[in-house]
């Protein structure tokens, strides 16, 4: 078997040339076992790295069990998935997903659901320019990116996007029908870029006052990445509904959402929402495995504690090439954007060469997503190797 071949796959996807075979520690091996330390965790999914005994033990005894029931039963795994992520988000139910743009559109609908409550219909929602919040209809219109929409509109009817870090501009687009605002606490995709603590505050205040839905995606950004379970407890604030996914089941594709305890109380009721797979026996069992990792191999200590390490590397790099016009980023989700003298895809492929896995993101900028479980020695690797491709792209 060509295992590059993609005759019969769509092809909405411009793949590397390379075929991956294992993964180990913060290290990935192709088909011809060439390593790669890899500082893109699988778009941000596999915090525990790769090949994690535990999380393996938890998944292989789990599918021995039960892997499926449907929503229809309870079992063995889902309170405590629940209990465990409303713990850590401070929030209060949670609904399981596949995927995270599904948790988006379950977060759309509970916040227009909410407004539905009130009397308002068709709840509009304010998003931000370079946001990314998936590509499901629902999703997509809330992303900010022109070109990935054209083709599929009409899209939901209401979305308006402004500045991001810009109070005044939001204000400026609130209307009767607005129903929530949702936001990125790090943008990712688009570029990165971290929500300021004081506009974070002034959003959660802009929502108490006129009671709209706060929506935190954390899909990328959460789930340890800042070195806190979610970004958004840097700016000392709870928003109303959470999505996560991504490192949330660190491989296993799950999602979820979560509303606090008003919007919780007053949306989604009995037959609004569901999802067949969503919550079952062998996503939560993940999701339990993940948090017990969290807590017995400290992770969220392990990002704080090297961050200023990677941010360092990262910086004295800037200080080296001037076409690196800045870092920004928040614990192990970094970002350098580049000038127009150097090409982010030729760095990316030149890397992959030397065996680092990097990410592009928004217009020319390298994005750095290491496993939540690397150590200064990765760092330190990570760093040599990309300094070794700017001096040849130099
Ligand atoms: N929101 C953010 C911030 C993301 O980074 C992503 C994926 O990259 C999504 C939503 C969509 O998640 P998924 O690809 O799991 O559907």
């Amino acid at each position: 078997m060509n295992y590059k071949d993609e005759s019969h796959l769509i092809g909405t996807y411009k793949k590397f040339q390379i075929v991956l075979k294992r993964g180990d520690g913060v290290y990935l091996f192709d088909e011809n076992d060439k390593k790669y330390l890899d500082f893109s965790s699988g778009i941000g999914v596999c915090g525990l790295g790769y090949n994690n005994i535990y999380f393996n033990n938890a998944l292989k005894s789990q599918i021995d069990k039960l892997i499926h029931t449907s929503n229809l039963y309870y079992h063995e795994n889902i309170a405590m998935a629940a209990t465990n992520l409303a713990k850590a988000s401070g929030l209060k139910s949670v609904f399981f997903t596949n995927s995270g743009t599904e948790a988006i559109e379950g977060a759309m609908k509970a916040a227009r659901r909410y407004a539905y409550n009130k009397g308002i219909k068709g709840g509009e929602f304010i998003a931000f320019e370079n946001s990314f919040h998936g590509r499901t209809l629902g999703a997509l219109s809330l992303t900010a990116t022109k070109t990935y929409k054209k083709p599929f509109k009409p899209l939901i009817k209401g979305v308006k996007f402004t500045k991001f870090n810009d109070i005044k501009s939001v204000k400026k687009l609130l209307s009767k029908k607005t129903c929530a605002i949702i936001l990125e606490s790090v943008q990712g995709e688009g570029g990165i870029r971290v929500a300021q603590k004081e506009f974070y505050q002034d959003l959660r205040k802009l929502c108490d006052k006129k009671d709209l839905v706060l929506i935190a995606d954390e899909i990328q950004c959460g789930m340890g990445r800042s070195g806190k379970f979610f970004a958004f407890e840097y700016a000392d604030i709870r928003p109303d509904i959470l999505a996560s996914a991504k490192a949330l089941g660190c491989g296993l594709s799950v999602g979820a959402f979560v509303l606090n305890e008003r919007i919780s109380k007053d949306s989604l009721m009995l037959g609004d929402h569901g999802s067949t797979y969503g919550g079952n026996p062998l996503a939560c069992a993940a999701i339990n495995a993940v948090f017990d990792i969290f807590s017995s191999e400290n992770i969220l200590k392990n990002v704080q504690v090297l961050t200023p390490i990677l941010e360092n590397k990262l910086d004295s790099l800037k200080a080296k090439f001037s076409f690196i016009k800045s870092r920004q980023g928040l614990g192990f989700m970094q970002g350098l954007s580049f000038d127009n003298r150097v090409n982010v895809s030729d760095i990316l492929s030149k890397c992959q060469e030397k065996g680092l896995l990097l990410l592009k993101c928004g217009q020319n900028d390298l994005r750095f997503l290491p496993p939540l479980i690397s150590k200064e020695e990765h760092i330190n690797k990570m760093s040599e190797i990309l300094e070794a491709v700017l001096r040849e792209v130099e």
